[in-house]
């Protein structure tokens, strides 16, 4: 296979790419959006739509039918033949089922139906999702219904409807349900807050802009190797002799064939509406990223997870795989998703900017204060958020932030904090005040954004104008660290309203005088969580270890906190999730991490007994014949030219012999675990004993890799894979 594949990926060139006039022409064509919708409905129906996006309000079954009539009309007018529920269970890809508009009335006529019922609720089998024991399979009950404030888009022939995932019980089945609960959370904690500031203020939304890192391998490379093509990384592989230490790669010139599937993509992403914006080059070697610009936190999660959907099909038709797996390859920079965060006020504020009078930076210092205090309090909940397998290998790694969290907010910022800590209790003077308008927050600069994005490594950076999460692998989707980070802001905006209230009420203080006071307390007591310095080194963690931050290193760990007491308070207290829901979800992630292990070790053993052993002894056979053929023509002399086969050949043996020992080993320590009670239990052992041997195995392999002469070994190799154009 691997040398077919060179064959076939040598030959190709790229696929020219049909351009289709103006991108602002082509925007949001595919999509159900207002635009659309003042065409296609009716105003009732339209007016009642969007009082659903804006104030939450229900719409009832005769709006649905002609919302449903007027989606349908506009479908089928842009070539759709199907409709489906689009939704994300908790396996982290999005699910679908279509069904065809088409319909047989009684009379034996055909026509098109759609209507508010379909448009509405739908029931997919549910037994076949992960569930967490939310439901037993014999009552496999859970439905989709309609999220009206993501819009429906047509993409290839079908009409996808945005929508939740739950049990008959309420339960959410799916990452949407909690996301939406905690932005409506954050939305009114939120208001309330920035009512201090501004009375005109009615609703806030959070934003988000990711930026997805990928590699695109060549799509015939990538599935002669079954590591790749069954868990989405390379299992073994000796490093090529050149990785990205010439720093080469990054904002290089796009190869041809890249930006050919780069513009086709670009095309397709700008169709559904999705506002591709960035391309470039990443740090490694077929490494790229897409970034879009930012929109309102759930429409983000949605658009980042149906371009995911795209990519794989545009790679494909290019000749790629695209992969998104964090650590595709060792040695080489592995994948992130950078997660931009922000609030917004409807009347178009961006909370986490600094203005240009005192009272807007007091509303920046309010919200930027909170943000830095609700991380310091769930620290360990947050980098929760972003715990999976695949993640593992990254966060703590050389590139990537570590799992230690800590925020990044650059030297002007830390010292209008440190200024702030002095403020006085109680009432201010009339001096004091003026001082702090002045020279405390008055000095803020409006722009912010060269100072402040230094420290690339920070988990947690403020970047001029929003928070910038840096953990997010390539893979998560983003509606689990927005859940958790919009919960907690939320639950300590919450907080903060009740402190500052009651300075104002009890102690007679001024607004500004009440939030000074509290922000003073927040500073003061959220300081160990700012950490400017280099994350990667020993130092940092021994200084953390002192600060008390967490330091989960692996998925198990991490994953812990989601049902600690204090986890399930906060949870129920901001109507995000039950603790019912919050240990369901848990599960489902442990089995997870348990069932990418599992795989992974599976396919380990295959390639150690299907591929890598026999081509060693391949390998040692012909050296073998070599030996015999030697001693056959020089007799006794021919030692003297056999010794470097013979050397070798001891050499392989040895290696045969210590792969298939470890394998040996860690199929017996990965039944051992499978038989383990719960699965809590499961996935540690499966964490501590079963994946080191990857690594051991693994060292074996690249090993005999550079022993074996290369004709002869059965993976495509890391040059090949990385190198090709
Ligand atoms: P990089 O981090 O690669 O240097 P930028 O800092 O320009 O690049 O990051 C840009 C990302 O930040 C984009 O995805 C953009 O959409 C996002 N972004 C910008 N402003 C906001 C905001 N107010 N809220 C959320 N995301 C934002
Ligand atoms: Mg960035």
């Amino acid at each position: 296979m691997r040398f077919q594949a060179l064959q076939d990926s040598g030959k190709r060139t790229h696929i020219e790419v049909e351009e289709t006039g103006r991108r602002s022409e082509l925007f949001g064509k595919n999509v159900f959006n207002e635009e659309r919708m003042l065409q296609f409905l009716t105003k009732e129906a339209f007016e009642k739509v969007k009082s659903a996006i804006f104030q939450g309000t229900k719409i009832d079954r005769k709006i649905a039918d002609q919302v449903a009539e007027g989606m349908k009309a506009w479908a089928l007018s842009v070539g759709a033949t199907h409709y489906t529920h689009w939704f994300q269970p908790l396996t982290g890809a999005t699910a679908e089922k279509h069904d065809a508009f088409f319909d047989i009335l009684p009379d034996g006529r055909a026509m098109e139906k759609f209507g508010g019922a379909q448009l509405v609720q739908q029931e997919p089998d549910a037994s076949s999702f992960p569930s967490g024991g939310l439901r037993n399979t014999f009552e496999a009950r859970g439905y989709t219904a309609w999220d009206p404030t993501s819009p429906a888009f047509v993409y290839k022939t079908t009409l996808c409807i945005p929508t939740i995932f739950v049990a008959y019980t309420g339960e959410a089945l799916d990452n949407k349900a909690p996301l939406l609960r905690a932005l409506h959370a954050i939305d009114e904690a939120a208001t309330g807050v920035a009512q201090y500031f501004d009375k005109n203020v009615r609703k806030v939304y959070a934003t988000l802009g990711w930026e997805q890192e990928y590699f695109l391998i060549d799509k015939a490379l990538a599935k002669s190797r079954l590591d790749i093509v069954m868990t989405g990384r390379t299992l073994v592989g000796a490093s090529a002799a050149k990785g990205q230490q010439l720093d080469d790669h990054y904002f290089g010139v796009i190869p041809s064939r890249v930006l050919a599937f780069m513009s086709d993509l670009e095309k397709q992403c700008t169709k559904l509406g999705i506002p591709v914006k960035t391309r470039h080059n990443e740090v490694a070697p077929n490494q790229f990223e897409l970034a879009p610009v930012y929109e309102e936190a759930n429409l983000s999660v949605d658009h980042n997870l149906l371009l995911m959907d795209v990519m794989e099909e545009i790679a494909d038709k290019h000749n790629f795989m695209v992969l998104f797996h964090e650590k595709p390859f060792a040695g080489v920079n592995g994948s992130g998703k950078h997660n931009n965060w922000s609030l917004e006020t409807d009347t178009g504020v961006n909370l986490l900017s600094p203005g240009s009078t005192p009272m807007k930076n007091l509303q920046f210092l309010t919200f930027f204060v909170n943000t830095i205090k609700a991380v310091d309090t769930y620290e360990e909940l947050l980098r929760s958020s972003i715990a999976s397998a695949s993640n593992d290998h990254r966060l703590g790694a050389n590139e990537a932030p570590p799992s230690i969290l800590s925020i990044f907010i650059g030297k002007q910022l830390s010292d209008v904090l440190d200024e702030l800590e002095g403020v006085s209790k109680g009432k201010l003077s009339p001096e004091e005040k003026t001082e702090l308008k002045l020279n405390v927050v008055g000095k803020i600069p409006e722009i912010l954004l060269d100072n402040t994005d230094r420290n690339r490594t920070s988990p947690f950076a403020f970047t001029g104008n929003k928070f910038e999460m840096r953990g997010v692998g390539s893979k998560t989707n983003c509606a689990k660290p927005m859940t958790i980070l919009n919960t907690i802001v939320a639950k300590q905006l919450t907080d903060f309203k009740k402190e500052v209230d009651a300075l104002i009420d009890k102690k007679n203080l001024k607004k500004d005088e009440a939030v000074f006071n509290v922000l003073r307390e927040y500073i003061k007591t959220s300081k160990r969580i700012r950490f400017d310095g280099d994350g990667y080194g020993q130092e940092w963690k021994d200084e953390a270890r002192k600060r008390k931050l967490s330091n989960n290193k692996n998925t198990p760990e991490a994953l812990q906190i989601l049902t600690a007491k204090d986890s399930i308070a906060l949870f129920k207290d901001m109507a995000v999730m039950s603790e019912v829901e919050l240990k369901a979800h848990q599960e489902v992630e442990l089995e997870a991490y348990v069932l990418h292990l599992q795989i992974e070790g599976r396919v380990l053993e295959e390639m150690v007994y299907g591929h890598i052993v026999p081509s060693a002894i391949a390998y040692q056979n012909v050296l073998l014949e070599n030996v015999n053929g030697l001693r056959e023509v020089y007799g006794a002399a021919h030692k003297k030219f056999a010794e470097s086969q013979l050397n070798i050949l001891e050499q392989i043996g040895e290696h045969i012999v210590a792969i298939k020992k470890l394998t040996d080993e860690m199929t017996m320590v990965r039944k051992r675990a499978n038989g383990l009670s719960t699965i809590n239990k499961k996935a540690q052992s499966y964490c501590d004993n079963v994946k080191p041997y990857f690594d051991t195995i693994r060292e074996q392999s690249d090993t005999l890799e550079k022993l074996i002469s290369d004709n002869l070994w059965p993976f495509t190799k890391y040059r090949e894979l990385l190198f090709a154009k």
